[in-house]
Parts: C-alpha cells; sequence; structure tokens
C-alpha cells in the first residue's frame, strides 16, 4: 500500500522545548521585573487603558463575546457603507441580534441611533475610524513622514507597512507596487533632509538602514497558486525585482512580512531565490518573519540560517509568534489537514523562546529582531543575550504602532533599539488589519489583556511557559480559551455521523505531494492505451468494438480504449445482476459495507494514480481531480456509515402486546449512469449507494470518461463485491442505453447528467410494460443555471475569488458552477470593473500543469457548442472580457474556450436563462435584493445559488428565499463536501434527492414494516 498522501511539514516534531533553569529563571525575573517597573511608571495610552467610549466597547466585548463578534463585524462592513441609513440598519442587524447582550447604555445608544441616523451614523463612523487611527499611523505619506520624525525623537526607528492586503488583478497589483516605489522615495527624500538617525538606528556596527519597508507578498500579485511555486515565485518576482532595486538605491532595508501557512514555503522560497539573483546578491539588506507559533518554524529558521552561512548573506529574522492563529485552526480543521500551529498558547511562548536562543546563537550573521509585546518574551531574549555576551544593540524589539507603548519606553529607557511597526493606509483596506489587532488585544490569552486588564501580578506574568504547560492539563486546546470556543463553529472536528470524516484532499503546498503526484502522471503517461473491455456476471468481455478516449487537452493523445456494449450485452447485464441479486440482497449489510469502505480505502491507496487519470481524461486541474477523488472516497465511507445505521430496525410503536418494526429491503437490479465532469466522485456515488444497500448495479461511464469508470470497477471488484453484482458497461446511448432505460427487469436508475436525458429517463421509466410488476425508482440530477447575488455591502475582496472559483474552476464544467452574476446596483461600479480585471488573472491552460485554473473543455462538440452560446450573448448583450488565448494553446489542437464574461443582461435573454457548462458568465445589474432574488428564482433549474452580504437580515432572507437545493453564503457556490453540503436541487434540477445527504439511501431500497402480536393467552415476553 502506498504511504499516506498527506506528509505535512506540520508534522515535524520540535525537538522540545527550553529545559527550566533556576537560573535563566531568576534572571528573566530581574530584568521582566525591572522592564514592568518602568511601564508602570510611564503608563501608555493603550487601547485598553484608554478612558471613556473605547474602554466601555472594548471591555463590554471581553466580557460577552456574542457582542465582541457582532462589534468586529461590525467594523469590518463599515466603510463599505455608504448612507446614513445603511450604517444605522448593519448597527441594529448587528447589535440588535438577540444572542447579544448589550450594557445599558448601549442600548440607550442605539435606539437613539434610529431617531436621527445622520447624526448617529457620523458619529458611529468617527469612532471607529478614531479606532483605526489606534493602529494606522496615517493615511499619506506625508503622516508618516510625521511619524517617522516622531519616532526618532522618542529613540525608535521605524518599519513601514503599506496597508491592503488582498489584490485581485494584476493591476491592482502594479498600483500597489507604484504605491511602494513612491513610499520609497518619499521617505529617502525626507530622511535626507535629516540627516540626525534615532537612537534606535545605530547597530553595533554603526548606523542601520533608516528607511526600512515591511513587504506582503499576497499583495504584488493576484497569481499566487502554492500548488504552482515556479510559476508563482516567477510571477512575484515581477513586481518584487523593482522594489528591491529602488531599495538597493536608496540604501532602505526591506522586510518580508510572513502571512498565513499556505504561503510560507513560497515566502521562503522567493526570498532565498530573490536574493540569490547576482544583482540582489550584496543589496539590499533584507529581513523575514518568521512565526514561532507553526511547528515547523524551528526547521524553517535552521534552513534559512544554513542557507545564509552557505551564501555568506547578512540577514535579518523577525521572529514573531504569529497573527493568523484563528484563520490556520479553521482552515486545516475544514480541510481535515494536520492544523500547523501549536494548540496552547504557552507552546508558542516556549516555542518563541527556543527560536530566541537558536537566533542568538547566530547573531554574527542573522540580525536578531524581536517582535512581540510580551515582556516576558522580551525579557527572556535579553538574557539570553547578555548570556552570549552579545552588544545590547546587536538585537532589536520590534512592536506595532498604537501597542505597548510604554514597553517601547522603556526598552529604550535600558538601552535597547526599538523598531516601531508603522501601518499606512487607506481605511478601507486598513479594516482587516484592525480586526486582527483587536481580536489580539481582547484575546484572553494575549499578553496585553493579561496585563492590563486580567490583573495578573509581575510573577504570574514573567512565568516560564513551559512551567505553564506542566502545570496545565494535558487538554491540547481547552475549550472556551479562545474566540474559536467564543461562538466560533461548535463542531470543529466533530462528524455528525459517527464513524464518518470526510477524506482530506491533498496538500499541494506540500513539495513531496507535488512530486508524487508528477511522478503519478509520468507513469500513467508511460502506459496509455491500454483497452479496457466490458465485465458481465464477474468476466471479461473483450471482443468487441473499441473506443478511443482521448485527452481534452490534446486530442491526439488517446488515454485508453473502452470496449462498445452492445444491447445483447446490456441484457446480458440485467440478467447477471437479476441472477446476484438474491444472494447479495443476503449478505449482511455489516459485510456490504466493509466492501465498500474498503473501496474507499483503495482509492485513497491509489489516489495520485485516480488523479492523473482524471488529470488526463476528464482535463481536470490538479486540485479539482484530487478533489474528485476525497468526494469519491467519502461517498463509499458515508453510504457504508449509513447503511450501518439503516440496518438496525426502527421500533415503530411501543404498545404493549405488539412489536413494530421498520426495515429497509433493496429494490433489486438497477443502472448508475453518470456525466464525465465528475467523472470517479458521481460515478461511486451513483453505484456504492445503491449497492451498499443491497441492489446490484450496472454501471454505465459518461462515454469521455469511461477509463476512469474502468478503474471504479476494478477497485470496487478488488474490494470484493462478488461477481455479477457489478456490471461494467460502458455504451451508446443510443442502443445499449437505449435498451437499459426501457428494460423491465430494472429496479432503479441512479442518474446524474443533462435535463434532456434526464427527463426522457423520467418518463421512460414511469412506463409499465406488461410482465413488468414494479414501478421503477429514478434518482435524478440535472443541470443549473446558478445565481451569485452580490450585495452592496458584501466583502469584494472576498466575493471575486469565490466567484471566479465558482464560475470558471473546471472551466464552468459543473452543474454547480456559477453562470449568472447578480450585481445590486449599489456595488456593481465597485464590483463589476475590478471582477473583470480579475478574470484577465485566471490562469488557462494544461490541465497536467498544477497551476492551471481553467482547463480546455471536455471535447469538440461542447467546445462548439459553448462558442454558439458566447455568439448568442454576442447578439443580446456586452461582451465586457473575453480571455484572448495563448498561441501555444491554441495551436495545439486542445478543446479550449476563452473564458467570457457578459455585461448589460437582462433576466429574460437566452444567456441568463440556458444552461451553458462552459467557462462563461453573465453579469445582471439588479435595482435592490427584491429584484436580485426574484431575478436569481426566475428560472428552470433550482440547483445552487448564493449571496454575498454582510447584513445579517439579508442572509436571512436569502436563506430562506432563494429557490436552490443548495445555498451559499459568502462562500462560492460550488464544492459541495459530502454529509456536510447534501447536494441536489429541484425544479429542472432534478428530483429533489440529495448525495451525500442521509435521506439518500432510502431511494434505493423499500421500507417494510413488520408487525408481530407477541400476546400469547394474555401474557407477554417480559422485554415488554
Ligand atoms: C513589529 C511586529 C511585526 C509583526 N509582523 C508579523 C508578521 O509578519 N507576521 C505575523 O504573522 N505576525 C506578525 N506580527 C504579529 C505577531 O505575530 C503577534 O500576533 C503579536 O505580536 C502578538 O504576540 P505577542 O508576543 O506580542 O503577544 P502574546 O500575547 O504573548 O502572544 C499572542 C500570540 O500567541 C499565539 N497564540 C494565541 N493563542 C494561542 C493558542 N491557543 N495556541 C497557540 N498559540 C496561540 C498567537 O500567535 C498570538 O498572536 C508582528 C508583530 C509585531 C509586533
Amino acid at each position: 500500500m502506498a504511504a499516506p498522501p498527506h506528509t505535512s511539514p506540520a508534522a515535524t516534531p520540535l525537538e522540545g522545548f527550553l529545559p527550566v533553569d533556576p537560573e535563566t529563571e531568576a534572571a528573566v525575573r530581574v530584568e521582566g521585573g525591572k522592564l514592568l517597573e518602568l511601564m508602570d511608571a510611564h503608563p501608555a495610552p493603550g487601547i485598553l487603558s484608554r478612558k471613556g467610549a473605547y474602554a466601555r466597547l472594548m471591555d463590554w466585548s471581553m466580557q460577552d463575546p456574542a457582542f465582541k463578534t457582532q462589534l468586529f463585524r461590525f467594523v469590518d462592513v463599515l466603510p463599505s457603507l455608504d448612507s446614513p441609513a445603511d450604517v444605522i440598519r448593519h448597527l441594529r442587524e448587528y447589535l440588535g441580534d438577540k444572542a447579544v447582550e448589550l450594557s445599558p447604555a448601549l442600548r440607550t445608544g442605539l435606539a437613539a441611533a434610529s431617531l436621527a441616523p445622520g447624526l448617529a451614523a457620523g458619529a458611529v463612523r468617527a469612532q471607529i475610524t478614531d479606532l483605526a487611527r489606534q493602529f494606522v499611523a496615517g493615511e499619506t505619506p506625508a503622516d508618516l513622514v510625521r511619524q517617522l520624525l516622531r519616532n526618532a525623537e522618542a529613540g525608535r526607528a521605524t518599519t513601514i507597512d503599506l496597508l491592503g492586503e488582498t489584490v485581485v488583478s494584476a493591476a491592482e497589483a502594479d498600483a500597489f507596487l507604484q504605491r511602494n516605489l513612491e513610499i520609497l522615495d518619499t521617505i529617502a527624500a525626507a530622511l535626507a533632509r535629516d540627516p540626525s538617525p534615532a537612537f534606535s538606528d545605530l547597530g553595533p556596527a554603526g548606523p542601520l538602514p533608516r528607511l526600512n519597508l515591511s513587504v506582503k507578498i499576497s499583495a504584488l500579485t493576484p497569481d499566487v497558486h502554492p500548488a504552482d511555486p515556479d510559476r508563482s515565485i516567477a510571477a512575484l518576482k515581477e513586481r518584487l525585482r523593482p522594489i528591491l532595486r529602488r531599495a538597493g538605491a536608496v540604501g532602505a532595508f526591506i522586510n518580508f512580512d510572513m502571512e498565513s501557512y499556505r504561503l510560507k514555503d513560497l515566502t521562503l522560497a522567493l526570498f532565498r531565490s530573490i536574493l540569490e539573483e547576482e544583482e540582489f546578491r550584496a543589496q539590499p539588506a533584507a529581513g523575514i518573519a518568521l512565526q514561532a507559533y507553526l511547528r515547523d518554524c524551528e526547521r524553517d529558521l535552521r534552513g534559512l540560517i544554513a542557507w545564509a552561512r552557505q551564501t555568506r548573506r547578512p540577514l535579518a529574522v523577525r521572529l514573531v509568534k504569529g497573527a493568523y492563529w484563528e484563520h490556520e485552526t479553521i482552515f486545516a480543521r475544514q480541510r481535515g489537514w494536520p492544523v500547523p500551529v501549536w494548540s496552547r498558547k504557552p507552546e508558542s511562548d516556549a516555542g518563541y523562546e527556543k527560536l530566541t536562543c537558536l537566533l542568538l546563537d547566530h547573531a554574527d550573521l542573522v540580525a536578531p529582531a524581536f517582535a512581540t509585546h510580551n515582556v516576558r518574551s522580551c525579557a527572556h531574549a535579553l538574557v539570553q543575550a547578555a548570556r552570549r555576551g552579545l552588544d545590547p544593540r546587536a538585537i532589536e524589539f520590534q512592536a506595532l504602532y498604537g501597542m505597548a507603548d510604554d514597553l517601547k519606553a522603556a526598552l529604550i529607557q535600558t538601552g535597547h533599539r526599538v523598531r516601531e511597526y508603522c501601518a499606512v493606509g487607506a481605511l478601507l483596506p486598513g479594516m482587516a488589519y484592525l480586526v486582527r489587532r483587536l481580536l489580539e488585544n481582547t484575546s484572553n490569552e494575549s499578553f496585553l489583556r493579561r496585563k492590563n486588564q486580567g490583573g495578573a501580578t509581575a510573577d504570574q506574568l514573567l512565568e516560564n511557559p513551559v512551567t505553564t504547560l506542566a502545570r496545565s492539563s494535558g487538554d491540547a486546546t481547552p475549550p472556551g480559551r479562545h474566540s474559536l470556543g467564543e461562538g466560533g463553529p461548535s463542531r470543529v472536528g466533530r462528524p455528525a455521523v459517527p464513524d464518518f470524516r470526510n477524506a482530506p484532499t491533498t496538500d499541494f503546498t506540500v513539495a513531496a505531494n507535488r512530486e508524487r503526484q508528477r511522478a503519478a502522471l509520468d507513469r500513467l503517461n508511460g502506459r496509455l492505451g491500454r483497452k479496457w473491455p466490458l465485465v458481465i456476471g464477474g468476466r471479461p468481455v473483450a471482443d468487441r468494438e473499441y473506443i478511443a478516449s482521448t485527452n481534452p487537452a490534446h486530442p491526439e493523445q488517446v488515454v485508453g480504449h473502452w470496449a462498445r456494449g452492445t444491447v445483447a450485452d446490456a441484457d446480458a447485464a440485467v440478467a447477471a445482476g437479476l441472477a446476484a441479486f438474491p444472494a447479495w440482497r443476503a449478505t449482511p449489510p455489516e459485510e456490504r459495507a466493509r466492501i465498500v469502505e474498503r473501496a474507499g480505502d483503495l482509492m485513497e491507496a491509489r489516489r495520485f494514480e485516480l488523479n492523473a487519470y482524471l488529470i488526463l481524461e476528464s482535463g481536470k486541474p490538479w486540485m479539482e481531480a484530487d478533489g474528485d477523488i476525497s468526494e469519491a472516497i467519502d461517498f463509499c465511507r458515508f453510504y457504508a456509515a449509513e447503511m450501518r445505521r439503516l440496518a438496525r430496525p426502527v421500533v415503530t410503536q411501543g404498545v404493549p402486546g405488539e412489536r413494530c418494526v421498520q426495515v429497509w429491503t433493496p429494490r433489486g437490479v438497477g443502472v448508475a449512469i453518470a456525466p464525465w465532469n465528475f467523472p470517479l466522485a458521481i460515478l461511486t456515488g451513483l453505484t456504492v449507494a445503491p449497492l451498499v444497500a443491497g441492489n446490484c448495479v450496472i454501471i454505465k461511464p459518461a462515454r469521455q470518461t469511461s477509463v476512469i469508470g474502468a478503474q471504479l470497477m476494478a477497485v470496487l471488484t478488488e474490494a470484493g463485491v462478488p461477481p455479477g453484482v457489478l456490471a461494467f458497461l460502458p455504451c451508446f446511448g443510443s442502443d445499449a442505453g437505449a435498451r437499459l432505460v426501457s428494460h423491465p427487469g430494472l429496479a432503479f436508475y441512479a442518474f446524474t447528467g443533462s435535463r434532456a436525458v434526464g427527463c426522457g429517463i423520467w418518463e421512460a421509466a414511469g412506463r409499465t410494460p406488461p410482465g413488468q410488476a414494479h414501478l421503477k425508482k429514478v434518482v435524478c440530477e440535472m443541470g443549473g443555471k446558478n445565481a451569485l447575488i452580490i450585495d452592496t455591502d458584501a466583502d469584494l475582496d472576498e466575493a471575486i475569488p469565490a466567484a471566479l472559483a465558482s464560475a470558471f474552476g473546471y472551466a464552468g464544467q459543473k452543474c454547480s458552477a456559477l453562470s449568472r452574476l447578480i450585481v445590486l446596483d449599489g456595488a456593481y461600479d465597485r464590483f463589476v470593473p475590478r471582477f473583470l480585471a480579475a478574470c484577465a488573472s485566471l490562469p488557462v491552460g494544461d490541465p497536467a500543469e498544477p497551476g492551471t485554473v481553467v482547463n480546455p473543455v471536455i471535447d469538440d462538440a461542447a467546445r462548439r457548442s459553448i462558442l454558439g452560446s458566447i455568439d448568442q450573448g454576442r447578439r443580446e448583450a456586452r461582451l465586457a472580457w473575453q480571455a484572448a488565448l495563448p498561441p501555444e494553446l491554441a495551436a495545439s489542437g486542445g478543446h479550449y474556450v476563452p473564458p467570457t464574461v457578459f455585461t448589460e443582461v437582462r433576466p429574460e435573454q437566452v444567456i441568463a436563462r440556458e444552461e451553458i457548462f462552459g467557462p462563461v458568465v453573465a453579469i445582471l445589474r439588479a435595482r435592490d435584493l427584491d429584484e436580485a432574488i426574484a431575478w436569481a428564482n426566475d428560472c428552470d433549474y433550482a440547483l445552487t445559488g448564493g449571496l454575498f452580504s454582510r447584513s445579517p437580515a439579508a442572509l436571512e432572507r436569502a436563506a430562506r428565499e432563494l429557490a436552490c437545493g443548495n445555498v451559499y453564503l459568502n462562500r462560492g457556490i460550488t464544492g459541495a463536501v459530502v454529509e456536510r453540503h447534501p447536494f441536489g436541487g429541484y425544479k429542472m434540477s432534478g428530483g429533489g434527492t440529495k448525495a451525500g445527504g442521509r435521506e439518500y439511501l432510502q431511494h434505493f431500497m423499500n421500507p417494510r414494516v413488520i408487525a408481530e402480536n407477541t400476546v400469547r393467552r394474555g401474557f407477554t415476553p417480559p422485554e415488554e
């Protein structure tokens, strides 16, 4: 069996924290005590120590987690609200929530706000702006210059951070680059006029660069794809080089900030790779932030030090704990990946201390900067530096603007260098930053909160984190201690169905996983063209006509040949199934469940190989293919768990003297008819659900992906499905397929596919010819014309990437894909130009390349049909954007369709009503939410749909009124996950059945009730 695919760096163990050394502890208490005393002597106005409205707000939010969540959500949405009425409406919606308790003062304020919205909205906006000003050093370069000079006067050095984190288009990244260049020029000019460096600008060997800029790489390109680091690094370098060049010219220092874990390896690789370029070997001076809350931080720091020694490149490391703890925890848990951060706060602190020592050991080449507001962490660094005999100026402390001013002053007073991290920029992009700071300040575990609000003693504040850990229980994540436990998702990691957990997808940011995928592709490329026979009654049937199945990106490449089933084969498959049915029905459900689970395990073991089949035969990009495999595995495991549940008889009535139970019995023999777009997942779901329920199944895969169908047959056979229970019958709909649809011996059809075929099956199955003594069951999933509504207050940084992924992932060939974007008038001018610009960054290409998002469509017929729809759109609406396909793609013969967006679409137009199944989006402009919901619902289909909004009332309304089987709020509308999002629609989207849901299996069984009179001459058995 292959090794598990999720070789995660998060599993790399730290070699244990530093042992507690009494001598060091005593010294830390002295140093820390000194700092605390100085801080108490000169208390600085921090956010928690301020008086008045803020203090009351922060106090209340720390007492009531529900209030805190709502308040921070309100802060987050505020900059996008245009009118006073909007501000007050949101305020009421958030703070009027029943779960939120308001202090009497806040309650009065809220009531008064409704009476004079104009006045109140202005006041609220002013308050929040003021709050933001606590953390943001200014909006303009001139503000920054002033702050720099103020810092210098106080002895502090400065590092500059330009706010603005999410860029969705090249134009936005260019603008960000330009702002960085401008700030370098402006500040360099200002500093040239003022030659006196601050106390903290002098290092052990003389002056340090006074101009110090912190850069976040996510703002440098929209084209970051962690699964494709080479391409991402190339794109990032395009905008990083000009910054480094300018920094070199003006003598500035550039620091790479560290963001989410997803980008960590990429950031490290970029840092090394660009600084190895000839032109940047010597300058500019550069550094990088490392996050001690990551379990693999030690490995990264050691790697960086080794690299610096090897290349003789001096650098600086800013050691932080990490600002994305909640995000990392939720992100990993949602995906079933190992959580990369420590789960207990003192672990991060202890990790920080260990890494402090490692850094100090290499201070000759790697300049250590300790970015923390924690006095214990600072005191420990001071003690360890002194123990190593380091010049006090060899180490730097860093702190954020607006926070821990008393600590900054105390450190400078004791002769240590301090650099202030000054965020500058407009309020809107600053909100994410502000919310992060508010969370940090109000978190139960934050040092600042414990010091300023918690009443902790100096001894408690200065306790060694290893001692704290030893004292605490073994519970890795005590509930309720962090915001995750405070109104966060209550079901994190807890399966609703016992014994079932979703199969994690592969983390392609891990290099080993990328290598395994490449190797699997190479292996499959070396053995393409095999012949795949039919399988009937457990025997291969090979002497048939063979049909070639080709690669959509390279149609000349034959992935394999499949035997074409005939009408006689269809009859034979039904007969074999009917013969096998009694024994399979009698097989204990537990045994059937185990066989199906084993199939899931086999798929997991063959994951990379199966991915390769999907990439080559269905044209799925890596991550889409991998998601398909996970879903297939989920179906196996979930339906197995469901069968165990349903196998337990249900006692239906409790009257004395009668025992009534309901049991389920399988229907008979049926057909699984699957589409090519989820060639393994849907085919598996349609097959294993009836199979585990005790039915026999004829597998009819889509013609375009029958080689993948053959893999499923092989897996199920290897898992132990007895001969005859399954038949593998790829065939054409016109003959053998038609025979299956009308066959009187069949009991059910499990179908997913087009509306035309689905309706045909539904109708045919309704006929009961003479000799057929049963009604057929049809489980039918068809298409969609799915709409996503963008509200006026939507978070566009979130909505745009979600809309792109929903519309263009797998080239829009998903029944759930976004096809109509309904944008409210108030958001239109902000959303549409950004969305169109973002479309231009979509990587279109061969799915064998890991960074591809938009692949070729499945075949030439599909391509021609989609191009026809595009022509229709041109006649009806305005072609707002269409990708220009690179010449090499056009010349490759692949079935590429340029992603296309139409604007000025009216709801009655064909382009807004008919399913396209390709990378085409129609944008409609709606007056308000009423109109948007009416348009979304005015459609033959009811599959997926969603809303991006930050209005709780609008979200509630969408949940109630959007007519779709799957409603998605503030997220993309594709990517349903088994058990979490049972999937399926109604109207012309399907029969209302939910794949991956708790009622699904029952469709393949008949309920039976057994009522037994247990009374014998007046007495009943004792258990009654
Ligand atoms: C100058 C400067 C630059 C910074 N740059 C970056 C940067 O580039 N990237 C970045 O990510 N952050 C950065 N930060 C933020 C930093 O990572 C911390 O979030 C912040 O400083 C709080 O840590 P602390 O040591 O000051 O406070 P403390 O209160 O001692 O520590 C709080 C930190 O502990 C960790 N933590 C909290 N709860 C838990 C838990 N349950 N289990 C494990 N760990 C937990 C978190 O990292 C949290 O931020 C920077 C901070 C400063 C001061």
